[in-house]
């Protein structure tokens, strides 16, 4: 919590009197744990105590007044805070029996300015003051604490120290917490995803959006500051909504689990099988995929066939296919194809899946680097099979085509 200290009085500008209570209030709220971001001086002046205030609301959410709170005409802290907040001035009535109270134990007649000791910002919380007649007030408006106490240091500290300090540590008690969720999207590049909801994230102030990626995935999360959990999941319910309806297709899960994992949970809850058949991936689509606990359940196994042989000799693609003139070549939609039907079909899975593609330096069959081919064999389906030309680095490719076909696998 960032605090304003505003020190009302035209003695403190004139140099009579030293600011001692900015420094008491620095202090206290220091120990409270809240910092104190700016102080200010302000003279006994309406307008400019209204521009004090307009000041302080940009830069701070407690703002502590200090000072005319008193019965003459040049005490106006109360009315300009209520004229600056729209807000009517009442009586608090036991401040106002103390205040008759007083004068008519000492048998003197009250000058009608003294009842306004006893005014209240309407909605505000009475602060007793037990060295004095002015009753201090705090209250919380749009987010914004405002706390007026006394200019004598003798009323002020006591008033500080004990009802304001109180309703300080309250609102501190119920200061809110962060709360956020996590939304997991596939098979969308971060600035796709960001182009589509950039609206949303420009006027957002809360829930706050923030979208990052890492290795071929990319997140968004939402956050908001709420009093209750309650009331947190009612903001990111309505923030995350709003992100579905543009690209809610992509979004695979919200918590942070790699995609994988996503692919590994629905094939276990339709109960069926995976294999595959890796070329330029090497195996890193099962390294992926066995780095989820438990996904022996889902994945048999796979194979890497690297060279043209191993594609031949394990999977038995004939070589008329890999190679030589005419042959489509390693690199090629018929052989994803086949590499996918063969895994599946020697594995006896639901799926097999493959890979294949030139992962660079060097182009490779006279074929660009990035360019791949993967393919999905469903039992009983007629295989799909993907191309893309991907770019980045050599690693990075690899990582995008296996993510690319446990995209299509989630689909
Ligand atoms: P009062 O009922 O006495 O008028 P008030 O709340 O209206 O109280 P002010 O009129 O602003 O307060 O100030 C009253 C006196 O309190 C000042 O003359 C000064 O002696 C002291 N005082 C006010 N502000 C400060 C301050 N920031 N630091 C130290 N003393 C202060
Ligand atoms: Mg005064």
């Amino acid at each position: 919590m960032r605090a304003e200290i505003i020190a009302v009085g035209t003695e403190l500008l004139l140099g009579q009197t030293v600011n001692t209570n900015a420094t008491y209030l620095s202090q206290g709220l220091a120990e409270l744990g809240i910092d104190v971001y700016f102080q200010t001086v302000v003279g006994d002046n309406a307008a400019r105590i209204r521009q004090a205030i307009e000041l302080a609301r940009t830069r701070a959410d407690l703002i502590m007044f200090t000072g005319g709170l008193g019965p003459t005409l040049d005490d106006l802290t109360k009315d300009a805070l209520a004229e600056y907040l729209n807000r009517p001035i009442h009586i608090h009535e036991p401040s106002m029996v103390k205040i008759e109270a007083l004068f008519s134990s000492r048998g003197i007649h009250m000058v009608e300015s003294n009842r306004r000791q006893a005014n209240m910002i309407e909605g505000c919380d009475p602060l007793d003051n037990n060295a004095g007649l002015a009753v201090g007030n705090a209250l919380t408006i749009d987010g914004t604490h405002y706390l007026l106490l006394p200019g004598p240091p003798r009323e002020m500290k006591p008033m500080f120290d004990g009802p304001a300090k109180a309703w300080l540590r309250e609102i501190l008690g119920e200061e809110r917490k962060l709360y956020s969720r996590l939304l997991k999207f596939a098979g969308i590049g971060e600035s796709s995803l960001e182009q589509a909801i950039i609206d949303l994230i420009e006027q957002q102030s809360d829930p706050t959006i923030a979208p990052y990626a890492k290795e071929g995935e990319v997140a968004l999360r939402i956050s908001t500051k709420a009093i209750s959990e309650q009331e947190a999941v009612v903001r990111l319910d309505q923030a995350e909504a709003q992100i579905i309806e543009r690209v809610g297709k992509h979004l695979y899960a919200r918590e942070d689990i790699p995609l994988e994992e996503a692919v590994i949970r629905l094939l276990r809850g339709s109960g069926r099988k995976l294999a595959s058949a890796e070329s330029l991936t090497g195996g890193l689509f099962a390294e992926l995929v066995t780095n989820i606990p438990g996904s022996s359940g889902e994945f048999v196994g796979g194979v890497v066939t690297y060279t043209n042989l191993m594609k031949h000799k394990l999977l038995g693609i004939p070589m008329a296919q890999l190679e030589g003139p005419g042959a489509p070549g390693a690199v090629s939609e018929s052989t994803a194809s086949l590499m996918a039907e063969r895994v599946r079909e020697l594995t006896g899975s639901d799926y097999g899946v493959s890979m294949t593609g030139v992962a660079g330096p060097s182009e490779s069959e006279g074929k660009p680097v990035g360019l791949v081919y993967f393919a999905i064999s469903e039992l009983g389906k007629p295989t799909i099979v993907h191309t893309a030309q991907m770019s980045g680095s050599r690693g990075i490719i690899r990582v995008r085509v296996a993510k690319a076909v446990l995209y299509r696998l989630w689909q």
